[in-house]
């Protein structure tokens, strides 16, 4: 069956002062219906403007320099600004990690909520406030009448946090990008947030691609994983392969500062250096500095994707001989 979204060989670019930088390099997934991709690694690593590619959210001096994103079949990248907005908060939804600049602070709750329903589906007033009190009930909020009426500062983080989901639901999105939604939120707010994705998933289908640094989240919510470091895909799979059978050393590295409560010895073991300066000319593996394996191979020469096995592929130079001999042609189709 088609994906319900494709991204072929994305290249994201911004201009600064110091010259063109690639804040995505040549990044190719997809998403079934009904599946969530967890996006992870760390800050800066180009996850989230992957995800305002998608979009079409990138700043003003950002740019998608090539590739494509079909999103049910149609090339993202090729649409006005006019068709994008009809998509997005229609078909494509997004929730960020504060829902305070998503929400405004000057128009009560019931106000934003009833917008995109009477802009995207043509409801009247009256209508879209029914369904807004509907949606508030569907993600857990008490009172929903009462809260239709107040300002996003009357709520908590974790209501607010509701509201945003509520609000990016009001349209049915066949597609849900959340970046970092729980990271503000504490650990009882959070695992709750995450059910209702879940559920919310479940319930309407939706494909999700869920933004994160956290593998305690890809563990509670992932169909699949997809790492990148530094603009780029290192490493896909299944979940339970990534847990299981981590194949790059960066995904290793992120797996091992993951508290395991069970272990009494366990110690944080974060992944020592920083990644590279976007700017920074940088032969070979762009993970090269900060890996203990690396060889003048890596130094020299960019990994391609090899097969790990159907599903899971890595850019790493160990894979090759270690399972496989050949580098997996177009392996994300
Ligand atoms: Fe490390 Fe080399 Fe693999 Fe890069 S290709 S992750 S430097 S072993
Ligand atoms: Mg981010």
């Amino acid at each position: 069956a088609e994906a319900l979204l494709r991204v072929e060989n994305l290249v994201t670019t911004f201009n600064t002062a110091e010259g063109k930088l690639s804040a995505v390099r040549g990044v190719s997934f997809s998403l079934q219906k009904g599946e969530t991709l967890c996006i992870v690694g760390e800050s800066g690593c180009g996850k989230s403007i992957t995800s305002l590619s998608i979009m079409g959210l990138l700043p003003s001096n950002g740019e998608i320099s090539s590739g494509a994103i079909y999103f049910e079949g149609t090339d993202l990248t090729k649409l006005s600004k006019e068709e994008l907005r009809r998509i997005r908060g229609n078909k494509i939804s997004m929730i960020f990690q504060e829902p305070m600049t998503a929400l405004n602070p000057v128009f009560t709750i019931g106000y934003q909520i009833r917008e995109p329903l009477m802009l995207h589906q043509k409801l009247s007033k009256r209508e879209a406030h029914e369904r807004g009190i509907e949606l508030l009930k569907q993600v857990g909020i008490p009172f929903p009448e009462k809260r239709m009426k107040q300002y996003p500062h009357e709520l908590s983080g974790g209501m607010r946090q509701r509201v945003m989901i509520a609000m990016a639901l009001a349209c049915r999105p066949s597609l849900l990008i959340a970046d970092e939604p729980t990271t503000a939120l504490d650990v009882t707010i959070q695992a709750q947030i995450l059910d209702l994705i879940n559920e919310l998933k479940e319930k309407l289908n939706m494909g999700v691609i869920m933004i994160t640094h956290d593998m305690g989240v890809v563990a509670e919510m992932a169909d699949r994983v997809m790492v990148m470091y530094a603009g780029e895909k290192v490493e896909e799979g299944d979940v339970a392969s990534i847990f299981a059978n981590p194949r790059h050393p960066y995904t290793k590295g992120l797996l091992k500062s993951v508290p395991n409560v069970d272990d009494e010895q366990y110690e944080l073991e974060p992944i020592p250096g920083t990644l590279p300066n976007l700017n920074e000319k940088l032969e070979g593996c762009r993970f090269h500095p900060r890996c203990p394996f690396a060889t003048e191979k890596c130094r020299a020469q960019s990994p391609p994707e090899f097969k790990v096995k159907e599903g899971h592929y890595v850019r790493c130079w160990l894979e090759k001989g270690v399972d496989i001999d050949e580098p997996a042609a177009a392996a994300t189709s």
